[in-house]
């Protein structure tokens, strides 16, 4: 009896959809970017713009998606995401939103392990950017993230002359000579599970099922505390 007890709270735990917080503005986007979000009863999305995603608590979020893309950081907006990545809760860094806060050192260092340098920084000249580029993505890790993906070809923007974390935890690279190399990564964060995805400028991009199966994957994976 215990057992079919245990049973039903593991089916009831299974059902429960994943809360994710989907953070937008700073930079316009293609509608097709919520296709990976609609219809997977995994997940439950609901969509703000920064700083209203901040503003009222998340108490009832599982994940924070990033694709909002703020230059500067305020204080208010620090503070919470210091206590959001202490909290444990899983945080996926998608395409622009790398670009953010380029002011806050411990955000790029320690929780995304990357920085977009818009200005010299670090003995390295300015980041820049292509956009338009059919790219060959290679899968480096076998991971849950990665997990039913093989290497891809998606057309979609680079960054190129970033400065990167050491020892990243690579999940996907590109050899194309417009790229870096690093797509797609786990971020340092020793307090909670995050992932970064490069790629995902535009349509082209959100329509390319690997980048899809990506940010789902990634979004459930993170999730995980
Ligand atoms: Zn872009």
């Amino acid at each position: 009896m215990r057992a079919l007890i245990l049973l039903f709270c593991a089916l009831a735990l299974a059902a429960e959809p994943v809360r994710v917080r989907l953070v937008t503005g700073g930079h316009n986007h293609d509608p097709e970017f919520y296709t990976p979000f609609v219809g997977d009863a995994r997940m439950a999305v609901t969509v703000e713009p920064h700083p209203k995603a901040y503003q009222g608590g998340m108490k009832n979020v599982d994940v924070l998606v990033l694709y909002d893309m703020i230059k500067e950081s305020d204080p208010k907006t620090r503070e919470w995401l210091t206590k959001w990545v202490e909290s444990g809760k899983g945080l996926v860094v998608l395409h622009h939103a790398i670009c953010s806060f380029e002011d806050w050192e411990w955000w790029g260092d320690e929780v995304v392990g990357a920085r977009y340098l818009n200005k010299p920084s670090r003995g390295l000249p300015p980041s820049t950017f292509f956009h338009d580029l059919d790219l060959d993505i290679q899968v480096v890790k076998k991971h849950p993230v990665t997990m039913g993906v093989d290497n891809f070809k998606i057309f979609d923007e680079t960054y190129k002359g970033m400065w990167f974390a050491k020892d990243l935890d690579l999940l996907l690279t590109t050899k194309h000579e417009k790229g870096d190399g690093p797509i797609g990564w786990i971020g340092p964060s020793k307090r909670n599970r995050v992932v970064v995805l490069q790629g995902g400028h535009d349509k082209h991009a959100h329509l390319n099922p690997n980048w899809q199966r990506l940010v789902r994957n990634a979004i459930l994976w993170t999730a995980q505390n």
